[in-house]
């Protein structure tokens, strides 16, 4: 199983994680991303938005 991680400091507000989940992406008022839930998992969804994320913001880390 592998865990979601977050590096705000990476993201440039591209947008795609929120476009491919938005029950598990979503970005502040400067366009970066948050997530919406805790632990997200690492189902299909989010194996493509760490795939489609531009930035190298998000990334699956094993546990
Ligand atoms: S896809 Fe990447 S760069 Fe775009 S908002 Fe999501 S985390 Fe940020």
């Amino acid at each position: 199983m592998s865990k979601l991680a977050v590096n705000k400091d990476f993201c440039i507000g591209a947008g795609l994680c929120v476009l491919t989940d938005a029950d598990v992406f979503d970005q502040d008022d400067d366009g970066i991303v948050t997530l919406l839930v805790d632990d997200p998992g690492d189902g299909p969804s989010i194996k493509e938005a760490v795939a489609n994320c531009p930035s190298g913001a998000l990334s699956l880390v094993d546990e």
